[in-house]
This record gives structure tokens, C-alpha cells and sequence, in this order.
């Protein structure tokens, strides 16, 4: 029994070194932090059971990986340690208990921070002057990375303390990072490049850290968070003696520390931080993969010490794992509103962040070609926040050679209508139009949809049945639909069936600028349908526009233009159009000759994170409506409109009684414009 239990423990040890040395060394790891933790918690689990069978090498009792030697090496005055985790309530109360023993107390006052996914740095000050940075390394040695750490910005070369508070050596720990948006370019740019892609940000950090020349580090988008004090020789002022307030004091002196840390005064105040974060991870723009929990008192902290791996005094309260393996099963190709094939991987059903996950989005051919995926292969599946669940990863080295070619269809999978795909163009196209069933249920879908013609009760379910049931062929269909018709629906009584068919009447009553985004022609969303019914005033001046003459439309560029033109240019379409209009009444605005300007004359300012665009996106949008937008607050703006995290222009704009748009009233008022056109 023990040796078969010995042989496996030697084969969970042999295949941790080599993740570690992938993960840590390399920077590039052929597993994902999942199927690590599992390996690692198993040989935790056996070295529990068989302590006489516990090695002192074992990758459970050590740190990180070896310092690489082409860096010089820097042994650590005092260890940087692991942390050890807890997964749950019941693991934090434990956690709580062994604390509160130790150190003979009611209760233990903690500090809480967001768990940054990055890499662990020891940065030394002496007099206030940064002398050194080196990594982790295996805890007790690290790399020199001093030259490359000077180059990023957030890390000051000098501290901001005057000299009589300086401490003479101050040894500071923290984490550098690359920020989301930093990492999916600086993959992005590797690609086209053909360079090595990173599999995740840390990694990123990792590899960008490592370089022998600084200049290569100077161009990666880093960023740093202090956590924690190293050894220290205070000067003529002592130190502060909770974690907190040094964290205040390393902020006050210039290094950056995270905003969302906080003292709490028990566990279940330390669980309500920990769903907080949670909730707000989606919106950083860094990757955390948990929070830390550290016992507040200095003096506590040394109190409680350390074991071989980690400190006693805190521990990292994971989330779960946004990432899980799982298996290709098929792909299918769904067809959308515009022909567009996407296809979509269904997956072994497998729970990732709590949530079961049988299908992920694979965009378009070329990502296929890029995740170099084949039909039975093992996938790495990632899923975020409320994002749509997407293949990240193939698992190369579980490869049998069995799996199979994923084959782009050459012909529409609903309607065998042949597939098109552009030059220049990453998505291919069933060329059916509304011939195609899959392209018609998303016509009607659009046609009736909220900013479209509005038809309250039309539901995906009925569209799907009334397609199928060859009732609808086209949105001009839909009007002459009658109760007893509908009554033969599944779950349409009498009364949702009349409801139906007096939405539809009402929905005859409609604007210009609806009608026009209803269509669907591509590129025009709900703002390019408001612009060209204010600019034109009626349907027949829009289809009689040439190129040209759309183009003069404020948010009509070349592309839409082209696209607007060819859409009309069709006499099928052209006519089905027409029959549309001449069943519908249609308002429309009088014409501006230009665009909709409600704004003009106002000075909008905008401040925090936008959910629904980017900033830019925004500032464009203020002013296609007549606004100009400025950077700062006056007594002479009009406007604040404030997203997400808004900072200090939002308790100025208070201060000066500035009108303040949260953002879901902004989006709130753009859509009502469109009404006001009604
Ligand atoms: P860890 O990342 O789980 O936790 C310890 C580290 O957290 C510290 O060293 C510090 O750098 C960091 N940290 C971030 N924010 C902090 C804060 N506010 N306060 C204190 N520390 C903070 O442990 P580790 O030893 O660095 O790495 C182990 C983990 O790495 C594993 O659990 C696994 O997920 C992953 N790993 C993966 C592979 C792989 O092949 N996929 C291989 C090795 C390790």
C-alpha cells in the first residue's frame, strides 16, 4: 500500500517541479492554475495522511522556482513566502480559530486587500532612494531585476518623505502587474508579429520582468501595488505598527497601494469584503484572483510567525477558478441576422466560476486557426463576469492525434445556400438572405425588437414558431397575422393573441428613424437611423442618396454609406421595402440639413469608467449631439455625466450645483431623443 502511495506522491512531485519550472521560470505554463491546485492539493491530501512519507524538497514546503542565472542573484534578508489559501466560510473560520488560539484573543482585527494576479517584488529604498528590485525567486534567493524595475512609471525612484522621517533602509513588497488592457494589445501586436503569445497577465508581467535589456521591459505596460513591509531600519520616526497605516504611509511616500484595501473587525465582515470584490472584479482593469487576509497587528504578525511556505498571520481567500478543462465535442455554426456564421464550440458541460458551461463563442475562422483547435481536442475554457464563456486555450500535450478537422461549411447549415467570404473580411456569410430561415427569424427579431418598431408580446419563441410554421416569411408578414392564426401558436391563448395583434397595429404608427434601423441594414445602428431620417426627412430622399450625399450625414462614413447604397440598390429588397413604408405611417423629424444638435451650446465634461462605451466613444457621441466636451469643471459646464469609480470632478460638479448624468440616465436621455423625434 505505502509504496504504491510513495510512487504517487513521487509522480505528483515530479510533475509539480515541472509545472513550477514552466510557470515560474519560463513564464509560460502548459496547464491551467486549476489542474495545478488539484495536483497540489492531492499531494497535500497524501503528505497529510503519510507524514513519514513527506520530503522536505516537496514543491508543498518550497516557494516559486529557481532564480534564473543569467540575472545576478539576491539572497532576501528575510524570506518572501507563499500564502496559503482558503477556499471557503468553513476553511476562513478555521483559519480565524488557529489565529485567535495563537495568539490567546476574543478576536483578531484584519486587514483585507484584492489578491493581485501578478508577480511578487522586493523593492529596496535606502535614504529614499531605490537601490534595488529583485523577484521572488524560491524565497530565500531572487533575481536582480533593479534596471528593469526602474523603468516603470508607478515605482518612484525617490521616496516622497522628508529626510528626517526617511528610514534608513526601507524594504518594500508588492506586486507588479500588467494591467488587461495593456496585455490583450501587447498580445494582440505579438501576434501579428508572430512572437510568443502570453497565456495570461501574469505571465505577461513575468516575461516582461525578465529581460536582460531594460529598454524591452520600458515598452511593456507594467504596473505596481505595495502590500507589505520587508525588513526594515527605521530612522529617528518608528514605524507604523498595524499593516494598515504602513500601507497609508508607503501610499503617503508615493508608492502606489490598492484603493480597495480595508480593516475589518471579524470573519464575517472579512466574507461581505470578499463578495464585494468579487462583484467589482469584472470592472478593474487588473486581474486579482482572490483577496489576502493579514492579522492587522505588527506585533501580532510577528507573534504568529511563519511555517515552511507561507506566513501564519495571513492567508489568500481564492475565487473560483474563472478557468476549467474540458472537451470539444462539436462545433456548430449558427447563422445571425446579417448571414454572419459563427461557430460555437459545445463543450463537455464543466463549472467555471460556479457556472455550468456547455457552449463558448469561437468568433470566426481565423480564431479557429489561431487556437489551432480540432473536433475531441482538451480546451482550456474561460469565463468572466457576465461575459460570454470563450475556448482560450488547447491543451497541446493531451493531443491522442484522434481529433478531427473542424470544416468550415461551404454551404449554409439551415438553408445549403452557399457560404461567402470577402476579401479583407474575417467573418463568412450564408449569401440566403431572407431565403435563409435562420437570417429570417433574425430579421423579424430585429424588425419588432425595443428600438426598432417596439412590438410588445413578440417573443423569440413565437417569431422561431411563426418562421417555422412558413406563417412569416418577411417582416411585412407580421401585419397580416389575425387572433385565430395566432391562437394556434403554443402558448398563445385568445388573450395574447389579440394583445399581439393590437401591438402589431400600434407598431404601425412609427418614425422614420426606427423604420430605417429596424431594416437592418448593416452598420446602421439606432444613432446612424436618427441622423439620416433628421438629415434626409423621408425614406425616398434617403434611398435616392447617392454615396456622396450620405456621406454629408453626420456618422455616415464611407463604409455605411457603401453598405446603405447597396442595401437599396437591390430591386427585391427596394420593393419589399416600399411595401413596407406604404403599410406603416412614418413621422419624421424636420429636416436639419444636418444632424440632431439638442446639445449645441452646452459644455459637457465626463468623468470615471463607462460601461456601455469608451470614453471616446462617449465624447464623439456629446458631440455629434452639438456638445462640446471639455476636461475640467467650471461653474460654466452644463453637464457631468458620470460613470463608474467617479473621482474628484464629481465632488467638484457637486460643490458647483452641476447637473450630474449617472450614466444609465445619459443612455436614458440619448434614447428618449429618439422618442422626442415621435
Ligand atoms: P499565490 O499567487 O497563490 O499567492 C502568493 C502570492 O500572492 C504572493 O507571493 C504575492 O506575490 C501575491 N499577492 C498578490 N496580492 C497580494 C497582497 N495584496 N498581499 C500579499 N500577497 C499578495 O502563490 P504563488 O506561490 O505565487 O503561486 C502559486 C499559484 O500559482 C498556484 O496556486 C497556481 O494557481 C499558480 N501556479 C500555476 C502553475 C501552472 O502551471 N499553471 C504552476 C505554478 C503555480
Amino acid at each position: 500500500m505505502s509504496k504504491s502511495v510513495s510512487q504517487q506522491m513521487q509522480q505528483l512531485k515530479q510533475m509539480l517541479l515541472a509545472h513550477n519550472q514552466a510557470y515560474y521560470e519560463l513564464d509560460a505554463p502548459t496547464v491551467s492554475d486549476h489542474e495545478y491546485d488539484t495536483l497540489f492539493r492531492q499531494l497535500q491530501a497524501l503528505e497529510a495522511a503519510y507524514p513519514e512519507l513527506k520530503q522536505s524538497d516537496s514543491p508543498t514546503q518550497r516557494v516559486g522556482g529557481q532564480a534564473l542565472a543569467k540575472f545576478e542573484s539576491v539572497p532576501h534578508r528575510q524570506p518572501m513566502l507563499s500564502l496559503d489559501n482558503v477556499f471557503d466560510r468553513a476553511d476562513l473560520a478555521a483559519f480565524n480559530k488557529r489565529v485567535c488560539e495563537r495568539l490567546s484573543q476574543e478576536q483578531v482585527e484584519y486587514c483585507c486587500e484584492p489578491k493581485i494576479d501578478g508577480i511578487a517584488v522586493s523593492l529596496t529604498y535606502e535614504q529614499g532612494v531605490l537601490t534595488m528590485a529583485a523577484t521572488r525567486g524560491d524565497g530565500r534567493v531572487g533575481e536582480n531585476i533593479t534596471d528593469n524595475v526602474r523603468t516603470i512609471h508607478s515605482i518612484p525612484l525617490r521616496l516622497a518623505v522628508e529626510p528626517e522621517q526617511c528610514p534608513l533602509r526601507l524594504e518594500v513588497r508588492g506586486e507588479i502587474f500588467m494591467p488587461k488592457a495593456g496585455f490583450e494589445a501587447l498580445n494582440a501586436s505579438a501576434l501579428q508579429a508572430g512572437a510568443k503569445v502570453f497565456a495570461n497577465p501574469r505571465n505577461a508581467a513575468g516575461g516582461s520582468l525578465r529581460q536582460l535589456d531594460s529598454k524591452i521591459t520600458a515598452q511593456r505596460p507594467l504596473s505596481f501595488f505595495a502590500y507589505a513591509l520587508g525588513e526594515c531600519v527605521a530612522g529617528a520616526m518608528p514605524l507604523p505598527t498595524t499593516h494598515a497605516a504602513q500601507l497609508a504611509c508607503l501610499q503617503e511616500w508615493g508608492l502606489p497601494t490598492n484603493k480597495m484595501t480595508a480593516v475589518v473587525a471579524n470573519p464575517e465582515a472579512v466574507l461581505a469584503y470578499y463578495e464585494d470584490v468579487m462583484t467589482q472584479r469584472p470592472r478593474l482593469d487588473y486581474e486579482i484572483d482572490g483577496v489576502v487576509i493579514k492579522v492587522n497587528s505588527i506585533v501580532d504578525q510577528v507573534a504568529l510567525g511563519a511555517v515552511a511556505r507561507a506566513p501564519r498571520w495571513a492567508v489568500a481567500f481564492k475565487f473560483p477558478a474563472q478557468e476549467a478543462l474540458t472537451r470539444l465535442e462539436a462545433v456548430e455554426f449558427q447563422v445571425g441576422r446579417t448571414g454572419a456564421l459563427t461557430p460555437v464550440a459545445r463543450l463537455q458541460p464543466v463549472l467555471v466560476g460556479g457556472v455550468m458551461v456547455s457552449n463558448a463563442t469561437l468568433h470566426n475562422a481565423d480564431e479557429i486557426k489561431r487556437l489551432g483547435l480540432r473536433l475531441g481536442d482538451e480546451v482550456v475554457v474561460h469565463r468572466a463576469g457576465d461575459v460570454i464563456p470563450k475556448v482560450v486555450r488547447v491543451v497541446q500535450h493531451h493531443r491522442t492525434e484522434a481529433e478531427g478537422f473542424i470544416v468550415f461549411p461551404s454551404q449554409c447549415p439551415v438553408c445549403d445556400s452557399p457560404v461567402q467570404r470577402l476579401a479583407g473580411e474575417a467573418i463568412a456569410r450564408c449569401s440566403g438572405g431572407l431565403r435563409c430561415q435562420a437570417q429570417r427569424k433574425e430579421a423579424i427579431r430585429h424588425f419588432s425588437s425595443r428600438h426598432a418598431l417596439d412590438v410588445v408580446g413578440l417573443g423569440d419563441k413565437i417569431v422561431e414558431q411563426l418562421v417555422d410554421k412558413e406563417m412569416v416569411a418577411a417582416p411585412l408578414d407580421l401585419f397580416q397575422l389575425t387572433a385565430e392564426q395566432l391562437v394556434g401558436l403554443e402558448r398563445m391563448g385568445p388573450k395574447s393573441a389579440a394583445n399581439l395583434v393590437s401591438a402589431l397595429a400600434e407598431a404601425r404608427q412609427t418614425t422614420l428613424a426606427r423604420f430605417i434601423y429596424a431594416l437592418g441594414i448593416r452598420e446602421v445602428g439606432t444613432t446612424t437611423a436618427l441622423h439620416l431620417a433628421a438629415h434626409f426627412g423621408s425614406l425616398e430622399a434617403i434611398i435616392a442618396a447617392d454615396v456622396e450625399a450620405l456621406q454629408g450625414v453626420s456618422d455616415v462614413g464611407e463604409v455605411v454609406a457603401e453598405q446603405l447604397t447597396r442595401y437599396f440598390q437591390d430591386p427585391q429588397q427596394l420593393s419589399m421595402v416600399r411595401d413596407l413604408a406604404a403599410l406603416l405611417t412614418l413621422t419624421a423629424p424636420p429636416t436639419t440639413g444636418g444632424s440632431v444638435q439638442p446639445l449645441l451650446g452646452q459644455t459637457w465634461v465626463m468623468t470615471g469608467t463607462l460601461s456601455r462605451c469608451s470614453r471616446d466613444e462617449a465624447k464623439a457621441l456629446l458631440q455629434r449631439l452639438g456638445a462640446k466636451v471639455s476636461g475640467s469643471i467650471s461653474s460654466k459646464t452644463s453637464a457631468l455625466l458620470a460613470g463608474e469609480k467617479a473621482g474628484s470632478k464629481r465632488t467638484k460638479a457637486e460643490s458647483l450645483a452641476v447637473p450630474i448624468y449617472e450614466e444609465s440616465a445619459f443612455w436614458a436621455y440619448v434614447d428618449s431623443l429618439e422618442r422626442l423625434e415621435d
